[in-house]
């Protein structure tokens, strides 16, 4: 679905990718994982042709994303930007079918695949007609991915999709989301910080550090053979409740 080769980008002084190699098969869900500026958004964004490498190359089915053939692209991948991107001043229906309008559905069809998508990501009818501002997080982060499976995609691009949520909030939305990644058999590429979300959700972790992929494999893989002191480290930093009463007993 993917093929990533020797990708670099930089910002000034500041190498956001450093030489980054990695593929993503059909019907996969692969998670980025990483500390804060070790580059998962720059790569998911290079994926779908938002950022331009200085060096290396993508191609998605064999077509190589560049600036030529990115737009025509991207139309068969669903992005969910980090902080889900709504448009304030549309509605949650405004907002999630603005790609179903754009390519001139008839109103029929953007009104059942709408209505298929709320049931898929149990996002309440009614909750349609509000503004983002008057969603919840979940019902925000519920709406944009909506908004990115409105012209079924080939893959999902998730950058982030349960960040800043509330912890039930969060694990209902993990939880519905993991379901709807199955029934719908999709390839996903989604990014998160948090390494229990990761486990939850990928089968294949792929782990970043300062613009490079520092180990890939099974959440098993990673805790049981770290591939160095980051990874060990990365690993044990993820305190779970548990692991917390029992370090203060
Ligand atoms: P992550 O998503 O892992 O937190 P990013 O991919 O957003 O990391 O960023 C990687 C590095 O590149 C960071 O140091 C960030 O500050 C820098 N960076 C990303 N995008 C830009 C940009 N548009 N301009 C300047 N620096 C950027
Ligand atoms: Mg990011």
């Amino acid at each position: 679905m993917f093929q990533v080769r020797g990708l670099r980008k930089r910002y000034g002084a500041q190498a956001a990718l450093d030489g980054v190699d990695f593929t993503v098969d059909e019907g996969e869900t692969v998670v980025l994982l990483g500390p804060s500026g070790c580059g998962k958004s720059t790569l998911l964004k290079s994926l779908i042709g938002l950022v331009v490498p200085d060096a290396g190359e993508v191609r998605f089915r064999d077509a190589l994303v560049e600036p030529r053939t990115a737009s025509a692209l991207r139309r068969r991948m669903g992005y969910v930007v980090q902080g889900g991107g709504l448009f304030p001043h549309l509605d949650a229906r405004a907002n999630a079918t603005i790609a179903a309008r754009h390519a001139r559905w008839p109103a029929d069809r953007i009104a059942s695949r709408l209505d298929a998508l709320l049931q898929l990501t149990r996002l309440p009818p009614e909750a349609v007609n509000r503004y983002p501002s008057q969603l919840s997080g979940g019902q925000a982060q519920r709406v944009s991915l909506i908004r990115a499976l409105m012209l079924d995609p080939e893959v999902l691009l998730l950058d982030e999709p349960l960040g800043a949520l509330d912890p039930i909030t969060r694990f209902e939305l993990q939880r519905d989301l993991r379901e709807a990644f199955s029934r719908l058999r999709k390839t996903v590429v989604m990014v998160t910080h948090d390494l229990g979300e990761a486990a939850f959700f990928g089968e294949r972790l792929v782990l970043m550090r300062a613009g490079r992929i520092v180990q890939e494999g099974r959440f098993q893989d990673l805790v049981a053979r770290p591939a160095d002191d980051f990874v060990r480290r990365f690993v044990l930093a993820q305190r779970s409740p548990l692991a917390a009463l029992e370090a203060a007993t």
